[in-house]
């Protein structure tokens, strides 16, 4: 049993309405493994950063029991870096500015130890990298989820759609569910997007929750009413750390064990966006995860009578 990774791991600077940050530690593959790390401790990375990468965020990692064997220090070159600025509603943002620098000429590397994991989680990267991936593994994993954004859309929508076909679960947000299936209705979106490949999709909508759905269902999670939403950076990731850690975990790839893991990835996702970057993510207790798992169940029960 295992967890293959893939992502970017990278530096952010993030303008929110509360504030901004100079370069700080982000990347999707960052969020994702911190998030999965508390459900699940066989995790193996596969990413790539160049040698003005912190070390003490590897070792936080690392700590967290993540295996960095599949990451490469690229010497003399450059840290994927992203800049974003948030509007005023936190739910939409604009790119400001996207530097590949590493990611440039990336070819992952699965370390022969991680080739035949059961889990796979292609967090968002370029999309011929993560088809890639999949191509070194030995065998099939049990469920392969990717998660991508609008930035390859634009960029390589054929690439994408040629990966989208091998995977089993994409997760995407709302606009972006509609710029891949050309349909305004997240309905017909869903069934547009199931029809390229996929069994299950999530459609991620920000403080109003995410959906799930499969050919003949759907499942709906709020996100959390939170007091103090600082930075959404991230949300995504942790969500989707969440999802495929709980899932890893309880090793139940069936949709009634996905609305579960969409509450956990809710659940992590709730964290992140309480404070700038990776922050919240790091030293979590049980305790804490399972009290706002219980929030999210008190939100939504009620009786009808
Ligand atoms: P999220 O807020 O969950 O959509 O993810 C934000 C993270 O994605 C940031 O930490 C960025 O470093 C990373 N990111 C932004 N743009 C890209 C991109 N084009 N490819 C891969 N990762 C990206």
């Amino acid at each position: 049993m295992s967890l293959l990774i893939v992502g970017t791991v990278a530096f952010d600077a993030i303008e929110t309405p509360f504030g901004k940050t100079d370069k700080i530690v982000g990347g999707a593959a960052s969020y994702i493994s911190l998030a999965a790390s508390y459900f699940y401790k066989d995790i193996e990375l596969v990413s790539v950063v160049g040698d003005d990468f912190p070390q003490t965020f590897l070792n936080t990692l690392k700590s967290t029991g993540v295996k960095l064997n599949g990451l490469q220090i690229k010497k003399g070159e450059k840290s994927f870096f992203w800049s974003g600025k948030y509007h005023n509603d936190l739910n939409t943002r604009d790119t400001l500015d996207t530097q590949l620098n590493v990611l440039e000429n990336f070819d992952p590397i699965v370390p022969e130890d991680a080739k035949q994991p059961d889990f796979l989680m292609l967090g968002n990267l370029v999309p011929a990298v993560q088809q890639k991936v999949i191509t070194q593994l030995t065998k099939r994993p049990k469920l392969i989820v990717l998660d991508t954004m609008n930035f390859w859309m634009d960029i390589a929508m054929d690439e994408l759609k040629k990966t989208i076909a091998m995977i089993d679960v994409l997760t995407i947000n709302d606009s972006e569910a509609r710029q891949l299936s050309g349909e305004y209705s997240l309905v017909k979106a869903a069934q547009k997007i199931l029809a390229m490949g996929p069994t299950t999709l999530v459609i991620k909508k920000g403080e109003h929750g995410a959906l799930l759905f499969n050919k003949d269902e759907v499942f709906f999670a709020p996100a959390l009413p939170l007091e103090e939403v600082f930075d959404p950076t991230g949300a995504g990731d942790s969500f989707a750390g969440g999802f495929i850690g709980y899932l890893a975990k309880t090793k139940d790839i069936s949709f009634e064990n996905m609305k579960r893991a969409i509450i956990f990835g809710s659940a992590m996702a709730s964290f992140t966006v309480e404070k700038f970057g990776t922050e919240r993510l790091i030293g979590l207790s049980a305790k804490d995860i399972e009290n706002r798992v219980q929030e999210f169940v008190d939100l939504v029960q009620f009786d009808i009578s």
